[in-house]
């Protein structure tokens, strides 16, 4: 098969994913081209919601039949408005497909029929590209899904936990410490042993148990409360946060933490952010502690879409809760920041698009995706939640040992 593939020609970012899906292609005896008029398909990977403009650019662009894949598939509902065909899951099935109409028979195709869907889940490890993205460095994929399954993680929930031997894993550092070239290993694992690197993504929970080399270790509290963290599925003691401050300050780290608001009364927040002032107070630190916020976005397949429909938009915080906090602990400390979210608008018009299950659904909600917050006021944007009908789109379910697709509102 002959496919365009022009974000691999143009993309600076993500390279990774391009690089792979052209050389799995290629190896099975496909021809990658950017030209979109003289091909058999185009292809689009899209990894979220905000790639969605360009596949409608594409779809102006090209009368040839266009082909979505990436995170962004499994809500292959949305993404089939704008193509022919969706395919949900992994690369090399697909690959394995010598004509269209192959690919729109398979279990792992949405083409808008009714049909039994399984996400595609192979994936031939050995034959994984070592991908280099910049002059000095390299990524090379460890892994896919996660071990844990917290409530709110499309990741986890759309994907069985996979991973790359950690022989191959080791050829492929020894082949990028040949060329001196750094290389990063891609997954959701937490990598908590003490090969040292820049940064270091971590679970608290291990963060204090144990000796790390780094220069920034980044680890998700997600939630204000105890209980909440518990019940979510990040299960993170109070008296821990204390004790990575702690333990940050004698390791001489900096530490970026992520957050999630909007599922939790402000008040909470305010009482989270009163703790670190007080713990800052006792011990002081030296190195940068970053508070990262996001606003939540409900979304399909995760057990806390059931909860979308009480969607509270007083709970969502924006650009002036985030000073007030930076305010509170720089009276505590020198050494901090707390980035602020997208606003509560930015989130509607997300969740509006991945559920959206007809053309006028998505095309109001992409009219609102940029500058959200200057074309929706917070009331508007929760009333169109309702009103576009995109909150009743189906849940969905993925069975991790098959791929099945279950629809249906049971959370299993
Ligand atoms: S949020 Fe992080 S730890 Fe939780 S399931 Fe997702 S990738 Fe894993």
């Amino acid at each position: 098969m002959i496919y365009a593939f022009p974000q691999y020609f143009t993309s600076k970012s993500r390279f990774l994913t391009y690089h792979l899906v052209a050389s799995v292609l290629r190896k099975a005896g496909h021809t990658i081209t950017d030209d979109v008029d003289h091909c058999d398909a185009v292809l689009v990977s899209m990894c979220d919601v905000m790639d969605y403009p360009q596949l409608v650019k594409l779809r102006r662009m090209t009368k040839r039949p266009i082909i979505v894949g990436g995170h962004y598939a499994f809500n292959y509902w949305s993404a089939k408005l704008y193509s022919d065909f969706v395919w949900i899951g992994e690369i090399w099935d697909f690959a394995k497909c010598k004509t269209l109409d192959e690919i729109g028979e398979s279990k792992h195709c949405y083409t808008g029929m009714a049909k039994q869907l399984f996400a595609s889940q192979y994936i031939d490890w050995a034959s994984i590209p070592v991908g280099q993205i910049a002059p000095k460095k390299c990524y090379y994929l460890g892994g896919v899904g996660c071990k844990n399954a917290c409530r709110f993680c499309f990741t986890s929930w759309t994907h069985r936990h996979q991973t790359n031997t950690q022989q191959r894993i080791e050829q492929a550092r020894q082949l990028c410490r040949r060329k001196k070239m750094h290389l990063m290993v891609v997954s959701n694992e937490y990598d908590a042993g003490e090969r040292g690197g820049k940064t270091l993504d971590i679970l608290l929970t291990d963060y204090v148990k144990r000796p790390v080399k780094a220069s920034m270790v980044r680890m998700g509290i997600e939630f204000a409360q105890e209980d909440t963290r518990k019940r979510m599925g990040k299960a993170i003691p109070g008296e821990l946060l204390c004790h990575a401050i702690q333990k940050a300050n004698a390791d001489n780290l900096a530490l970026r933490l992520f957050h999630i608001a909007g599922y939790e009364p402000v008040s909470a927040w305010d009482t989270y952010m009163d703790n670190f002032a007080k713990i800052f107070s006792q011990y002081p630190n030296n190195r940068i502690v970053h508070f990262m916020f996001n606003n939540l976005q409900y979304q399909n397949y995760t057990p806390l879409y059931d909860e979308r429909k009480q969607i509270n938009p007083e709970y969502y915080i924006d650009i002036t809760k985030t000073r007030q906090w930076y305010d509170t602990l720089r009276q505590q400390s020198r050494s901090v920041l707390v980035g602020a979210p997208s606003p509560f608008q930015h989130v509607a018009a997300r969740m509006g698009i991945e559920l959206s299950e007809a053309r006028e659904q998505v095309d109001f909600w992409l009219t609102k995706i940029n500058n959200a917050a200057k074309k929706m006021t917070v009331p508007d944007a929760y009333k169109s939640l309702f009103d576009t009908g995109v909150m009743d789109c189906k849940k969905r379910r993925l069975k991790k040992s098959t791929g099945e697709i279950m629809v249906g509102e049971r959370n299993g």
